[in-house]
């Protein structure tokens, strides 16, 4: 039987790279998305069947505690078992600290931290049941090394590498590997918005002199996921071309 993997933010940019990757590597795929994305996510879906996996997509905002309960429970009784949780699902609201209204705070921190949280506290006790799974979610530079206009969105970041840390610290006992990958810049519709100006800006302090791909990204997820990552818990894989020297 294929094992099955949860993609939060499955039908865009990273999260669908992922969802195709570990299509290709085998899995069967739960890919969540906001109701407003489903159309996307059913064509990433329908992608992951090409692959010769069962698919199918799961609406729920992950940064609500009982959505994300429900949706680990309909992929369990729709797949039988949950083995990957990558936590892909973000979002950014830049802005400098001294403009940045609490809302922008919120939302963030919301759903790129809470959402974590939720997801993590609903598959581990299947987990645990299962003794085995891997949790990979997605951290970023700026959580890492700071990033002016994201005070927000690197907090939510920062956290999620805690999370992780303490996560396999806890869970490593039954067989439950946690880790985070840490993108640079990578292209997608989340810095399509940046303006030419400041990619340059950007581009000139990474080392490949190039934006990363979702594929290079997936590359790392997928690696984590895998059996071949076994005895790898609690650590940040970062894959920014070089930005951090
Ligand atoms: P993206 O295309 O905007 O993907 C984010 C996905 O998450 C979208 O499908 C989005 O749906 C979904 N999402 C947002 N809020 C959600 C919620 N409450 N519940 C469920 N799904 C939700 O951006 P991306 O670049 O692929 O980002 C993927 C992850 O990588 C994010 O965690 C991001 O922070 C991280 N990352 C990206 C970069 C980069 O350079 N691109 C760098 C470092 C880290 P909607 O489109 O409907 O909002």
């Amino acid at each position: 039987m294929n094992k099955t993997a949860v993609i939060t933010g499955g039908g865009t940019g990273i999260g669908r790279a992922i969802s195709l990757k570990l299509a290709e590597d085998g899995f069967n795929i739960a890919v969540n998305c906001l109701e407003s994305l489903l159309p996307q996510a059913q064509a990433v879906a329908e992608e992951c069947r090409a692959r010769g996996v069962e698919a199918e997509c799961f609406v729920a905002d992950v940064s609500k505690f009982d959505a994300c309960a429900e949706m680990v429970k309909a992929v369990q009784e729709r797949f039988g078992s949950v083995d990957v949780l990558v936590n892909n699902a973000g979002i950014t609201r830049d802005g400098l600290i001294a403009r940045m209204s609490e809302d922008q705070y919120d939302s963030v921190v919301n759903v790129n931290q809470k959402g974590v949280f939720n997801m993590i506290r609903h598959v581990t006790p299947v987990m645990m049941k299962q003794r085995s799974g891997r949790i990979v979610s997605m951290a970023s530079v700026s959580g890492l090394y700071g990033n002016a206009g994201q005070l927000n969105y690197s907090a939510s970041k920062a956290a999620i590498v805690g999370m992780t840390k303490t996560a396999a610290k806890e869970l490593g006992g039954r067989g439950i590997t946690v880790n985070a990958v840490a993108p640079g810049f990578i292209q997608t519709d989340m810095t399509a918005k940046l303006s030419d100006k400041a990619k340059e800006a950007i581009l000139g302090g990474v080392a490949l002199k190039r934006m990363g791909q979702p594929e290079d990204v997936a590359n790392a997820v997928a690696f984590l996921a895998s059996d071949a990552a076994g005895y790898i818990t609690g650590q940040v894989l970062v894959v920014d071309g070089g930005m951090g020297q």
